[in-house]
């Protein structure tokens, strides 16, 4: 007999992994379904990484409201987890007096929303602060609480917590029907499984209003908002303190200059509507676009800085999250149209989904023993020289480096084989092998042996981030490897 789950999650990008942790803590049967062949491979990998303290949102939001109790949630959440989580603080920048009362408004709105620590600093507290800011700039509003985190060794992180705790996880399994029937949900994948559940929650993130749609629910629709990003050389790392943001135009936080969990500087996001939901690529425009608003802030940023750049998509569904039961099709919750702050407030959708689901009907009874800890992974970049030393000295492994720009070990890489990467971009979003200024040039051929070996897989089955993207094939006559022409990806 088939197992009928209590919940079905479909999507496994921060908000489903967020809701199947949280969902974690109680007695309940929790399955994750994921189209992909590793989690975090949707919007969850390609944004800021910033955790908002919530000052550019409108006051009665639904999205404010979440964007300050995650940033909350998000200290306690990343402590328990072993993430590394930064509280950096931000500064929102004017140039001109008559932008002082713009700037006080946001002040008023984020405190209504109980923004803690709020304050407006002048020129000279800023050239004592941020010395690499444009002199010229008069005045900021200074949120302390603003952080910064890896958004993708976060959901990593919750995922691995949440099977610890007795979720499942099934990847590659792309939900393609949904029918309801004697009070069950009925959930079809691609692959010709078929899962079953009581109750069933919608986190598809920019697909989720094809998954509605599924369910006879046709009042979502996902409008992509664009925004490409660009990361600049290590060697920069010191170029400002805070995260910089100009005044918050009516669809964006503006262009910013971010301070990443990888060290790295970023400057972007540009915010732009498409309707091409698998749009992922820069363009010129983009950049010039970029270089000139954090110029304006930072004028030592120069173009040779970037070393990387991407896009992501923005699951836009209207100006707020969508978070409901679904009274027509009961037991289905949407957590749809997750635009930013949606990774700042993951923590706070997952417990607003539990009680969604509680006032519908499903029985949240504690477990009576929570792992809420989880070993934190060993990453050498993060660790100070005479650590890494006492490292090296006594397992031998973590000394034998693959990724030379990033510096990270042979040991490392088995280390995120067996928390669960699959493909050279699960590697490079757990390790950073490979996200160098070198971009893999001299360690992908060595981690695809690694991955091989752990894996027991041939070469030309290890892929860059699943099926349809690997990297050799084997000639089957002399059993030599060639490189895929990449236009075949
Ligand atoms: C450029 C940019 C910058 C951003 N910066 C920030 C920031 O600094 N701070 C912040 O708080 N937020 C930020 N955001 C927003 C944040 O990234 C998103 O709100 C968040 O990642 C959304 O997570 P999600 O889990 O809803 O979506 P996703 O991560 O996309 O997860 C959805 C998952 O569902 C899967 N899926 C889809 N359809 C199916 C199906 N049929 N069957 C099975 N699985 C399916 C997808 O493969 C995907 O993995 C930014 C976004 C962008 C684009």
């Amino acid at each position: 007999m088939k197992k009928t789950y209590d919940v079905i999650i479909i999507g496994g990008g921060v908000v489903g992994t967020s809701i199947a942790r949280e969902l974690s803590r109680f007695t309940l049967s929790v399955a994750l379904l994921e189209k992909e062949a590793e989690l975090a491979f949707g919007v969850s990998k390609s944004n800021s990484g910033i955790i908002h303290p919530g000052t550019q949102n409108p006051p009665f939001s639904l999205k404010g409201r979440l964007c300050v109790e995650g940033n909350r949630l998000m200290r306690t959440w990343a402590r328990e987890l072993g993430v590394h989580f930064v509280e950096v603080g931000e500064c929102i920048l004017i140039f001109e007096e008559k932008e002082r009362a713009a700037l006080l408004q946001i002040k008023a709105d984020a405190e209504s929303l109980g923004v803690p620590g709020l304050r407006l600093v002048d020129r000279a507290w800023l050239r004592d602060h941020e010395p690499n800011v444009n002199p010229e700039a008069l005045a900021a509003l200074y949120a302390p609480s603003a952080g910064i985190i890896s958004p993708y060794r976060l959901v990593y992180d919750l995922a691995e917590n949440a099977v610890r705790n007795g979720a499942e996880i099934f990847l590659e399994q792309k939900v393609v029907s949904l029918r309801k029937e004697n009070n069950l949900f009925w959930v079809g994948t691609e692959s010709g499984e078929s899962f079953q559940s009581r109750f069933l929650i919608n986190a598809a993130g920019l697909f989720a209003d094809e998954v509605a749609r599924l369910a006879g629910i046709h009042d979502i629709t996902i409008r992509p908002r664009k925004g490409e990003e660009y990361l600049l050389d290590k060697k920069r790392e010191n170029l400002t303190r805070h995260l910089l943001f100009p005044l918050p135009t009516k669809t964006s936080k503006g262009i910013l200059v971010i301070k990443t969990a990888d060290g790295n500087p970023m400057v972007g996001p540009t915010a732009r509507p498409t309707d091409d939901k698998e749009d992922l690529a820069t363009t010129d425009q983009g950049l010039q676009e970029v270089l000139a608003a954090v110029q304006k802030m930072v004028p030592s940023i120069r173009r040779e800085d970037i070393i990387a750049y991407f896009a992501g998509l923005r699951p836009v569904a209207g100006d707020d999250f969508i978070l409901r039961h679904e009274h027509g099709v009961p037991g289905m919750i949407q957590a749809a149209g997750m635009q930013s702050p949606g990774l700042t407030a993951a923590p706070a959708v997952a417990r607003c989904v539990c009680s969604l689901l509680a006032k519908n009907g499903l029985a949240l009874r504690r477990k009576w023993f929570f792992h809420r800890h989880r070993k934190a992974a060993r990453h050498l970049f993060t660790l100070p020289l005479g650590q890494a030393g006492k490292l090296i000295r006594r397992h031998p492994p973590y000394g034998d480096i693959v990724c030379r720009c990033e510096m990270v070990s042979a040991q490392e890489v088995r280390d995120a084989v067996h928390r669960g990467a699959r493909t050279l971009d699960g590697i490079k979003f757990r390790t950073r092998a490979q996200a160098g200024r070198c971009h893999g040039g001299f360690c992908t051929t060595r981690i695809m042996k690694i991955l091989a070996a752990e894996l027991n897989l041939p070469p030309e089955k290890i892929s860059k981030r699943g099926p349809g993207s690997e990297i050799v094939m084997a000639d089957r006559d002399t059993g030599v490897f060639e490189a895929k022409d990449q236009h075949e990806e």
